[in-house]
């Protein structure tokens, strides 16, 4: 299991895999954090191409062409907006993890990786996310053949610090 799952600290939009996650919002049109530095990264067709999809629940997640990036494919998820942890934000955190890594095999993905999401504009703390993170992802390695491998692109120390240590341990 261990040699699946990777971990670095950098921006996602440069990684050569097979597919890049994007922690969106509902409406797929484009916001801050990872999901500009995504559309920037693309280029001006991934919105158009966002905009025939209709939104995303929290939770799902939904695949379109990597336009300019190095990957082939992003599959944008919707994270929760963090509301105290009783709204059953936990649950829809690890779905986006199911559904993201779901989308992934569908589309013959071999190499994909995964940003921290949630743990920026909406707010999710990170050990917790890093957490859910992790477990979904074990959880789906195992009974799955695709993808091979999974990358955690951290853009934080504080968030590579979490991983590496709930890697490590
Ligand atoms: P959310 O709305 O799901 O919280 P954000 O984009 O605000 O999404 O934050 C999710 C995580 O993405 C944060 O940990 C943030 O530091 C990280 N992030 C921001 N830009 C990039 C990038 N270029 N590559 C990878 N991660 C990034």
């Amino acid at each position: 299991m261990e040699e699946r799952i990777s971990l670095i600290k950098g921006d996602i939009t440069t990684m050569q895999v097979d597919a890049i996650v994007n922690a969106a919002n509902s409406s797929l049109l484009g916001g801050g954090g990872v999901d500009g530095a995504i559309h920037k990264a693309a280029g001006p067709g991934l919105a158009e191409i966002c905009r025939l999809l209709g939104g995303c629940e929290t939770g799902e997640a939904k695949v379109t062409p990597g336009l300019h990036l190095p990957a082939k494919y992003i599959i944008h998820t919707v994270g929760p907006v963090w509301k105290g942890g009783d709204k059953g934000e936990a649950e829809l955190l690890a779905n986006c993890y199911r559904s993201s890594l779901n989308q992934a095999k569908q589309h013959d993905c071999k190499t994909v990786a995964i940003p921290n999401i949630g743990t920026g504009i909406y707010r999710f703390p990170k050990k917790l996310a890093a957490e859910i993170a992790i477990i979904e992802t074990k959880k789906f390695l195992e009974s799955n053949n695709l993808p091979l491998t999974v990358t955690f692109v951290c853009f934080s120390d504080e968030n590579f610090n979490i991983y590496r240590d709930l890697l490590d341990s």
